[in-house]
């Protein structure tokens, strides 16, 4: 069932479907632009059947806990086996290869800590987290704290779930409402299947979600959020393409109000880091969304490929100047040997990470746990 929008024309149906039904708004379109003829479309699933709100509005969270004890353990390892399959390129790539340096070794000398550190840098960890790792074994070295070459590789590890371990306080969805979650980053990352995964995982919890069309750029990224608010049955705020995405935010907002929506994820389109013009549509879509909602959008996360290795380190700096961020969002992580960026990611940038890919179906995207993801790792 689609409803239709038309701005500034309240209870004016816009013909496309006949048996469309009517849902009128009033609009306060921003002074700056008129775009009395815009259409907005909200495309409601056809399954409405409501879910029962849960108390699981903190998130990102492993969501085993559910359940009888028995079948939460179960559910865990094959999860965990999943994860540790899905990162074995990057395993090989770089614990088999530390495995190789150090086992059967015995003692750490200079020829080992250079071969160590050429397994760390081409594995993405970067040489700025190299240097700070192997630092850190030196010193240990040096207090006599670390002898044993097979030692090294758990201190190694150790040393890399300290890394990955930044300060991420759970998000509490229920302390803004609606909750407003934008989703940026470069062409081609994942961006729009990771808020497919995204609203299927909030609408789970028994959150109401709805989507929001921002990447107005592309045609086919329009439908394809469409798509996916069809398979994850939730509802999607969309415009023709080419439309401003700021009008489309605006829109959605107050969609999102009226309707009652809990969380708000709004796509946007993959833009160059490096071009300040397409920098600043998006600020103009953060801006839009502030006026709207003050302390709007209250997550701003950017996706990033882990395939691009090294590369994500200067979008992320870009982007956290221009924008300001507040999480990330590492995807691919299945199939790349790079998955080493990581570590060199929250070293150097104290960026939490939220979420993980590990694949294209709606269960690949899982709450990133630094614990879990070192001992699958390793
Ligand atoms: P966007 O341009 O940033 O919106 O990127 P898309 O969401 O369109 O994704 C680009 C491609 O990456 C698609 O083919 C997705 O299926 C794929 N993709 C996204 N996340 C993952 C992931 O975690 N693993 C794998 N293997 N593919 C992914
Ligand atoms: P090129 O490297 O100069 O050819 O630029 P692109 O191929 O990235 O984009 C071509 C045109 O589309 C340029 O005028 C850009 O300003 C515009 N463009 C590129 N990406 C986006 C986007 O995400 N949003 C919008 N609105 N315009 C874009
Ligand atoms: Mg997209």
């Amino acid at each position: 069932m689609m409803k239709w929008f038309k701005r500034k024309k309240k209870n004016k149906v816009i013909d496309q479907e006949e048996s469309a039904e009517q849902l009128s708004v009033n609009f306060d379109a921003p002074q700056d632009e008129d775009r009395s003829e815009e259409i907005i479309c909200l495309e409601e699933p056809t399954n409405t059947e409501e879910d029962t709100p849960s108390e699981g509005t903190f998130l990102p969270v492993a969501d085993f806990d559910t359940g009888p004890a028995e079948s939460v353990e179960k559910e865990k390892g094959r999860y965990f086996n999943r994860l540790r399959d899905r990162l074995h390129k990057t395993r090989e790539n770089f614990v088999t290869r530390v495995d190789r340096v150090v086992l059967g070794k015995k003692t750490i000398d200079f020829d080992l800590l250079d071969d160590l550190e050429e397994v760390l840098i081409t594995s993405d960890l970067g040489v700025k987290t190299t240097q700070v790792l192997l630092q850190k074994v030196a010193d240990k070295i040096k207090r006599k704290e670390l002898r044993n070459p097979e030692k090294l590789r758990d201190n190694l590890r150790d040393e890399i779930r300290n890394i990955l371990s930044v300060p991420a306080p759970p998000w509490n969805l229920k302390s803004h409402h609606p909750f407003v979650i934008m989703v940026i980053g470069v062409n081609g990352v994942g961006k729009t299947t990771t808020i497919g995964k995204l609203a299927h995982e909030l609408k789970q919890t028994g959150l109401k979600v709805l989507l929001v069309a921002g990447d107005t750029f592309r045609a086919a990224a329009i439908e394809q959020l469409a798509l996916w608010a069809e398979r994850v049955n939730v509802p999607v705020v969309r415009q023709k393409s080419g439309s401003d995405p700021s009008a489309v935010a605006f829109d959605a907002i107050d969609a999102a109000v009226s309707r009652d929506v809990d969380v708000v994820l709004i796509d946007t389109a993959g833009r160059m880091h490096t071009k300040v013009n397409l920098m600043e549509e998006l600020k103009k879509v953060q801006r839009v969304i502030q006026k709207k909602i003050p302390g709007a959008p209250h997550e701003i996360l950017l996706v990033l490929d882990s395939t691009t290795g090294q590369n994500a380190l200067s979008q992320v700096r870009m982007f956290k100047d221009q924008i300001g961020i507040s999480g990330l969002i590492l995807t691919k992580l299945d199939g790349t040997a790079k998955g080493g960026i990581i570590v060199a990611i929250s070293e150097e940038l104290q960026l939490p990470v939220r979420y993980i890919g590990i694949g294209e179906g709606l269960d690949d995207l899982r709450p990133f746990d630094p614990d879990e993801f070192t001992k699958a790792l390793f």
